[in-house]
């Protein structure tokens, strides 16, 4: 039977290697599963310019391998493998790679969250092809040809100020007339000469046989169809929660965000941190923030069971003694 370890930490973005760092300098040895979407999000970005510490701004999976790296050397063991099951309903709680069991005192939830699709099944046949919710990952195949993005957020910004350097033109399609992104990130993308935005238009299907050829948006005011000629959609909407492994086991909001006290779930023991609960900020500063916060919830527990079961060990010897 595998040993039981103090801390098991599922997901290896800013949160649950944060949680690491943190769990390793309490000597508590943590196991990350980072799964095979190590990084987390943060590896789809290249410049992160908000993590505070990098006024030059830092690429993404650079900064995530340098996590990795601290968390590692206070003794974390990361482990590059996607948990497919977990039974949170006893303890010591278990974790499985496939068939192979992990057994822990307590677990930290840092799944995170995934990129949003807008469910059209064109959007689907396409993707790979043309469609995709990655720009850094993508854009580059699209080289110097028109392409649209979908979304009127933050990361929808993002995506296209990143598309515009390589772009001939880039329309934002947004479904409203005001932009959700933050003041600057907005001003930086209307200000861009190869920017557009398409507004009030939502996409109905995306177009193309083999490869995208565009987008048939539809004017949400006058219902007119329009269609916007691209070689590429990126899909910039949102994210959610992944926490399909958690379903059952611990309690989730109507969104599938785990939900939490802090860093406690309705499981003791049993903790979460960063995008996999926060329905509000979802900044990797603000995960790694709570990523802490859940390590050292974590030990504290722990402390607390070992303290509560010396003193049941006591009692019991003075039963006996007596
Ligand atoms: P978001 O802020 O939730 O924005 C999602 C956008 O997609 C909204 O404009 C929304 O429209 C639109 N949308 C949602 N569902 C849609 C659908 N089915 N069809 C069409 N449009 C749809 O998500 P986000 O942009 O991914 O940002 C998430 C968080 O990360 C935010 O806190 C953001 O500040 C942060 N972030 C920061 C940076 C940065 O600072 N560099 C970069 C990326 C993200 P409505 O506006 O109408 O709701």
């Amino acid at each position: 039977m595998a040993e039981v370890q103090d801390v098991i930490i599922v997901g290896g973005g800013p949160a649950g290697l944060t949680a690491a760092i943190y769990a390793g300098r309490a000597n508590l040895s943590p196991t990350v599963f980072e799964g095979f979407a190590a990084g987390g999000q943060l590896v789809l970005t290249t410049d992160v310019e908000n993590y505070p510490g990098f006024p030059e701004g830092i690429q993404g999976p650079e900064l995530m391998q340098m996590f990795r790296s601290q968390a590692e050397r206070f003794g974390a063991t990361v482990i590059v493998e996607d948990v497919t099951r977990v039974d949170l309903s006893e303890r010591p709680f278990r974790v499985w790679v496939d068939q192979e069991e992990h057994r822990g005192n307590s677990v930290i939830i840092s799944t995170g969250a995934a990129a949003r699709w807008l469910g059209l099944p064109s959007e689907q046949r396409l993707r790979g092809f043309g469609v995709s919710t990655c720009a850094t990952c993508d854009g580059f195949f699209f080289k110097d040809r028109a392409m649209v993005v979908v979304g009127g957020g933050d990361s929808a910004m993002e995506e296209a100020l990143f598309l515009s350097r390589m772009a001939s033109h880039v329309t934002i399609v947004h479904r409203r007339n005001e932009l959700r992104a933050s003041a600057i990130m907005a001003d930086r993308a209307l200000a861009n000469e190869k920017i557009d935005v398409r507004w009030n238009a939502v996409v109905e299907e995306v177009l193309g046989d083999e490869v995208v050829t565009g987008v048939r948006v539809r004017d949400v005011v006058t219902g007119e169809l329009e269609d916007i000629p691209s070689a590429a959609v990126f899909v910039a909407i949102g994210h959610d929660p992944i926490t399909g492994l958690f379903r059952g086991q611990v309690e989730l909001d109507d969104a599938g965000y785990v939900v939490t006290d802090g860093t406690r779930t309705s499981v003791e023991g049993v903790f979460a941190s960063g995008d996999v609960q926060d329905t509000v900020y979802r900044q990797a500063v603000t995960a790694a923030g709570s990523g802490c916060m859940a390590a050292m919830d974590a030990e504290r527990w722990l402390e607390d069971q070992a303290a509560n079961r010396a003193s049941a060990d006591r009692a019991l010897a003075a039963q006996k003694d007596g």
